[in-house]
């Protein structure tokens, strides 16, 4: 353990323990070779904040689809890169359109989609655990985008 969460306590019936904030792994897990966890819808929202791109409205994992930029029917893949929050509003206003022939840019190119995604749900995660932005480098990674 590198830092308690706070001072909360693991408590069994023989012995309690600080609640760990940040571990330290004694054995590095290559996690590129590990099967990803969670849908690819999930991490597509978690990535795009729930946030519809298009319009930049907030929504939740109940209220928003997901768009294929290019479309399905015109060769667009089920992959991250192609695949952006949109409300439904936004979503059925595109329609099979590309977002130039619909006149509606994406807020973040798709460019910016190409990182990893299990790095974007840490990152989400770690909206609510300031003390873990030391160890994700959260702050250089917004200097050297800027
Ligand atoms: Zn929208």
């Amino acid at each position: 353990m590198v830092e308690a969460d706070g001072d909360r306590i693991l408590r069994s019936v023989h012995a309690s323990y600080p609640v760990p904030g940040v571990i330290r792994l004694a054995r590095y897990i290559r996690g590129r070779h590990r099967r990803s966890s969670g849908s690819l819808r999930s991490k597509v929202l978690f990535r795009d904040r729930f946030v519809c791109q298009y319009c930049g409205g907030h929504g939740s994992a109940k209220t928003l689809t997901l768009d294929h930029i290019l479309p399905r029917s015109r060769g667009g893949h089920t992959s991250p890169e192609n695949l952006a929050a949109a409300c439904v509003p936004c979503n059925s206003r595109k329609g099979n359109r590309t977002p130039l022939e619909a006149r509606m840019p994406l807020l973040s190119e798709p460019a910016a989609f190409m990182y990893d995604l299990d790095l974007a749900i840490l990152e989400g995660a770690a909206d609510g655990r300031p003390e873990w932005r030391k160890y994700l480098f959260r702050d250089e990674q917004i200097s050297a985008s800027a």
